[in-house]
């Protein structure tokens, strides 16, 4: 897989179009991954292209696991669009939506982080209830590995969880609403919402690989270009790489990508 910075050409491709959106995760991908979601900052690099983009673009939006008002937090730049709780929660110009059929997850959500909590009771798990989803970290713990068995077992163990969907990501596991919603309805949604004819996405995990699907699937259509880029780490499933088009190693590269673009529209 070919590091985007070779390949500039192909992505001034999707930038000329009339109606460019950056699209991209957060946590691992413009914030470094941190020993706890609350630890996590958008780089300053990230965080000033960024800023500097949102108003030359058609599109930028945040994509993220974590609840919308948290994204909002975190992100903190007027005018980006922010998606939450893996497409669960949008919200635009001081207006929220919570996806159709999700209303009565967040009770389900909280008797199963209850239960979670009391089967749970080790040093390095987080148990994060976001409302209409939730998901238990393990990155703390001194064996990850031995853990995430432990939270595996104890999800299968509980009924309440058996009506949720389970992810596994970096060293978590996310709970959610058995909706056909994901980040990748999220990013047909954002094309179609802002009518994009070009687009980019970024993403370091498992559940972005929904988005890149989603990216790729667009590109079927004669009035769309866009691709897929994978932030590599330590971490990265390997799966996330072999459905991008392009890489960028770490955040730092995301943030030189976020330059490049910006010197680009600024032209
Ligand atoms: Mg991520």
């Amino acid at each position: 897989m070919a590091s985007v910075f070779n390949d500039l050409e192909t992505i001034k491709r999707a930038l000329e179009r009339p109606r460019f959106g950056l699209m991209t995760d957060v946590d691992g991908t413009i914030s470094p991954t941190a020993p706890t979601p609350a630890q996590a900052a958008v780089s300053p690099a990230n965080r000033r292209y960024l800023a500097r983009l949102t108003p030359r673009l058609a599109l930028a939006a945040a994509v993220s696991g974590r609840a919308v008002a948290d994204v909002r937090r975190l992100v903190g730049i007027d005018g980006v669009v922010y998606v939450g709780n893996h497409g669960l929660e949008h919200w635009a110009g001081g207006r929220a939506e919570l996806a159709r059929g999700a209303e009565g997850y967040p009770a389900i959500i909280q008797e199963v982080t209850d239960e979670l909590g009391r089967e749970l009771q080790e040093a390095g798990i987080i148990i994060e209830n976001k409302g209409v989803s939730a998901s238990i970290h393990y990155r703390l713990s001194p064996d990850p590995d031995a853990t995430g068995k432990r939270v595996m077992a104890a999800i299968n163990a509980s009924a309440q969880a058996g009506r949720l969907r389970i992810i596994p990501g970096r060293r978590a596991v996310n709970l959610l609403p058995p909706l056909a919603i994901d980040k990748g309805t999220a990013v047909r949604d954002l094309i179609a919402r802002y009518n994009l004819s070009g687009g980019v996405y970024i993403g370091d995990e498992t559940t972005d690989i929904d988005a890149f699907k989603a990216i790729h699937e667009a590109n079927r259509r004669r009035d769309f270009l866009g691709f897929a880029l994978a932030v590599l780490s330590r971490e990265a499933p390997p799966a996330v790489v072999e459905e991008a088009d392009f890489t960028l190693d770490g955040t730092d590269e995301v943030a030189r990508f976020l330059e490049w673009l910006w010197r680009q529209v600024s032209k």
